[in-house]
């Protein structure tokens, strides 16, 4: 079998050219006569590839001086205890924006440390929105405002970022990580899993502002504390070495196609193909109000689960896989991240066509 159209959301596709100088430097990474993932993390060739991680994350994203840039593992999960551990610490407050299952489940988290309530929410609609708020929104004396910028499973995106006036504002930015420019310096922190956008999974890249560092409560793990890590040049014990080396690969990638703004016009028009087929079928119905739809997450439903059923196998027999919706759900999704090429979502609009034609 060939390479499919994988649409899953994370671990997800990779860009194939990625996979094939990954794949023509295993065994012998730059004459070195090893490969990266059996190299010391202490090596100088290890130290030169994490180097040009952080300098490819710098770049890309414009990251300001004052900034640190982490490679951590444990997840975006983790990071939901970690948040709090170290950032929650002046008058033990936070407001929290409850946009989905991501932002849920770091809002409970976090109120195991402090008194954390949810500022706005979208759950009235199941998540089919994004809220708006406003610095009135907000508490006046909390330590950070935190919220989850692109919702995975529910399909929608934040088009706005939430004015906290002077209070630090943190977003998680996993499922939408390097997917367009964003302006770093409005946050005290942002962070993401890889595994969506950026690399195989057991990385995360955090990028925080280097004043919130060195205030986690003195209770706080070593491993889940920021300072430790940023003092340490993310190596404080052994990092997920090939895990970084792909990412170094997939931002060069990100660099040579023109950067974020050449993302963003790639993934607008790759998205525009899919809604604009969805605004127009009569069998397949998308699910997030318009203006809040996501570039990287698309679900949409028939409505009658032994079609949804049919359409799921069908796809998969004919090489576009993972559409399945998250079961909170039901119905399709489609994550089209950037290495999604442009034509595996005109082939799964054809599909589509093809598929509704037969059923209607
Ligand atoms: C996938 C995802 C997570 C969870 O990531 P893990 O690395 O599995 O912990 C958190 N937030 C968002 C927005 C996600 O898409």
């Amino acid at each position: 079998m060939g390479r499919v159209y994988n649409f899953s959301a994370g671990p997800s596709m990779l860009p194939e050219s990625v996979l094939n100088k990954a794949a023509a430097e295993m065994l012998d990474y730059e004459g070195t006569g090893t490969s990266v993932m059996e190299m010391s993390h202490r090596s100088k060739a290890f130290q030169g590839i994490i180097d040009s991680a952080e300098a490819l994350v710098r770049e890309i994203y414009k990251v300001p001086d004052n900034y640190k840039v982490l490679f951590l593992q444990g997840g975006a999960s983790t990071q939901f205890a970690a948040i709090p551990l170290n950032f929650m610490n002046g008058t033990g407050k936070a407001d929290y924006i409850i946009t989905g299952r991501w932002a849920n489940q770091a809002f409970k988290e976090a109120k195991k440390y402090g008194d954390v309530v949810a500022a706005a929410s979208s759950e009235d609609k199941t998540y089919t929105y994004i809220p708006k708020t406003t610095r009135e929104s907000f508490r006046d004396d909390i330590d950070y405002v935190y919220y989850c910028m692109n919702n995975t499973i529910y399909g929608t995106t934040f088009k706005y970022i939430p004015d906290t006036g002077d209070i630090p504002l943190i977003a998680d930015v996993s499922s939408c990580f390097f997917s367009e420019p964003l302006d770093i310096s409005k946050f005290a922190m942002v962070y993401g899993g890889a595994q969506k956008n950026v690399a195989p999974a057991g990385l995360v890249i955090a990028i925080i502002r280097e004043d919130m560092l060195g205030h986690a409560r003195d209770y706080t793990p070593t491993m889940l504390d920021y300072k430790i890590h940023a003092d340490n040049g993310s190596m404080y014990n052994t990092p997920p070495c090939y895990t970084i080396y792909m990412c170094k690969l997939v931002l060069e990638w990100i660099k040579s196609i023109g950067g974020l703004d050449a993302m963003k016009a790639r993934n607008e028009a790759k998205a525009k193909i899919l809604y604009d087929y969805l605004d127009s079928s009569k069998l397949f119905k998308g699910t997030v109000v318009k203006e809040d739809r996501s570039l990287m997450n698309v679900p949409f439903v028939i409505g009658d689960k032994d079609m949804e059923a049919k359409f799921i196998a069908e796809a998969t027999e004919a090489g576009f896989i993972n559409l399945k919706g998250h079961k909170t759900v039901g119905g399709m999704r489609a994550s089209i991240y950037n290495a999604m090429p442009i034509e595996g979502v005109e082939k799964l609009v054809e599909f589509m066509k093809k598929f509704e034609e037969a059923n209607s």
